[in-house]
């Protein structure tokens, strides 16, 4: 797969995809990511990529005429150009999973102001936001997408990942982890994990996720893929059952409690 990241500041982008996994998964060839200046593809002198919005108002907005060309540069058949717009489509896990299966992603960052109009209405294949919120640029929104997309492509995670279980793979938040120390600062590790009983925990680990979910992002359920089981474990919590108060560390407790549902509602 490859992604190119059009920006005004290709020094931003460089060095998030010259590390770690991203990094990685490039020197063994199964990502081609590049970030593309967009003054490149300014014409002039000057080589002016923004100006003054007609209708007034503060600020710049980008040209539409070095985003064309660039987009006409970098368009082959299968290409899917995106631009970064906090009014577009909201970027979740799945969309992550749909555009792996893009041979050729360019992302458009805007600046300043925004962007011209006409590079969403017909440059662009698609608008992504990647939440409810104004940053100064579409840098940081296309390293978001850029990250979420590759660490999904096939070799890129090795054993780094368990994948099957992280939030929002089958609409669900991933259940809590821990690693050595088993007690630390008072607060021990759930026994459950320790058992070595492989059915037990995958249990554990599945209540757990439902718990959370429905505590702190209980919008997901109703998109969750659930069987008999899962939907008895909901109709407990609702209930005012937790999945099993011994086993829940009582900082984990404590912090829901703080940004969640209220349990004994
Ligand atoms: N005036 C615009 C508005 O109110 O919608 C915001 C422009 S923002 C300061 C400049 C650029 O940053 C945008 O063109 C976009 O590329 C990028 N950007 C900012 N927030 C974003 C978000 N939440 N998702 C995607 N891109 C974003």
């Amino acid at each position: 797969m490859r992604i190119d990241i059009v920006t005004l500041f290709p020094e931003m982008v460089e060095p998030v995809i010259a590390h770690s996994i991203l990094g990685r998964a490039q020197a063994r060839g199964l990502v081609d990511i590049r970030a593309v200046d967009l003054r490149d593809y300014a014409g002039g002198r000057h080589r002016v990529t923004d100006d003054a919005p007609f209708g007034g108002g503060g600020g710049m907005v980008l040209k539409p005429e070095p985003l064309f060309a660039a987009v006409e540069a970098l368009r082959t058949p299968g290409t899917r150009v995106v631009l970064l717009d906090p009014r577009g489509r909201r970027f979740t896990q799945a969309v992550a999973a749909e555009l792996t299966g893009v041979p050729h992603v360019v992302l458009l960052a805007g600046r300043y102001e925004g962007v011209d109009e006409r590079v969403a209405a017909v440059a662009a294949d698609e608008t992504l936001s990647i939440g409810d919120y104004v940053l100064t640029g579409g840098e940081l929104p296309a390293l978001v997408v850029t990250d979420a997309v590759a660490r999904l492509l096939p070799g890129v995670l090795g054993g780094e990942g368990a994948a099957e279980r992280e939030s929002f793979v089958g609409g669900l938040l991933e259940p809590p982890q821990y690693t050595r120390p088993e007690v630390f600062r008072g607060v021990r590790v759930p026994r459950v994990l320790l058992s070595g009983d492989h059915a037990r925990i995958a249990r554990w680990r599945r209540a757990h996720a439902l718990w959370l979910t429905w505590r702190r992002r209980p919008d997901l359920l109703a998109e969750a893929t659930l069987d008999a089981e899962d939907r008895r474990w909901l109709e407990r919590f609702e209930r005012g059952e937790a999945p099993d108060e011994a086993d829940t560390a009582p900082a984990e407790r404590k912090r829901d409690q703080s940004h969640g549902r209220d349990p004994s509602r």
